[in-house]
C-alpha cells in the first residue's frame, strides 16, 4: 500500500489526524498540497453533517419528541416531530427541525 493510499484512508476512516500526521511526516513533497485540499474538504464535511442520520433515526424511534438544530448540530428535547424552524436553546439560530421532519430532508 503506498503512502498516498494510506492517507486516504485515514480519511476515510474518519481519522484525521492520523491523515495529518501522514501528510506532513510521509507523504513526498509533491503530494502535500493535494493532501491538504483532501484535508480541507473533510473538515468542512465534517461541519455540515454534525448531525447523524443514525442519531436522527434513533430520536424517532425513541420518542416524537426530539429536534434537532441544524446550525449547531444539538438535540433539543420538546420538539413536535414536524416542527421547523424552532428557535434553538443553544445557539439561539431558528433551525431546529423535528426528527421527523429531518428525516425527510436528509434521508
Ligand atoms: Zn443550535
Amino acid at each position: 500500500m503506498s503512502t498516498w493510499d494510506r492517507f486516504m484512508r485515514a480519511i476515510e476512516d474518519g481519522d484525521p489526524a492520523e491523515a495529518l500526521r501522514i501528510s506532513e511526516q510521509e507523504l513526498p513533497p509533491e503530494q502535500k498540497p493535494a493532501a491538504q485540499t483532501k484535508l480541507a474538504e473533510t473538515k468542512q464535511k465534517k461541519r455540515k453533517q454534525r448531525i447523524e442520520l443514525a442519531a436522527v433515526m434513533a430520536a424517532v424511534e425513541r420518542d416524537g419528541c426530539t429536534g434537532f438544530c441544524i446550525a449547531c448540530g444539538e438535540e433539543q428535547g420538546g420538539c413536535e416531530p414536524d416542527a421547523r424552524r424552532v428557535e434553538c436553546e443553544s445557539c439561539g439560530e431558528k433551525k431546529v427541525y423535528g426528527a421527523e421532519e429531518l428525516l425527510l430532508r436528509i434521508a
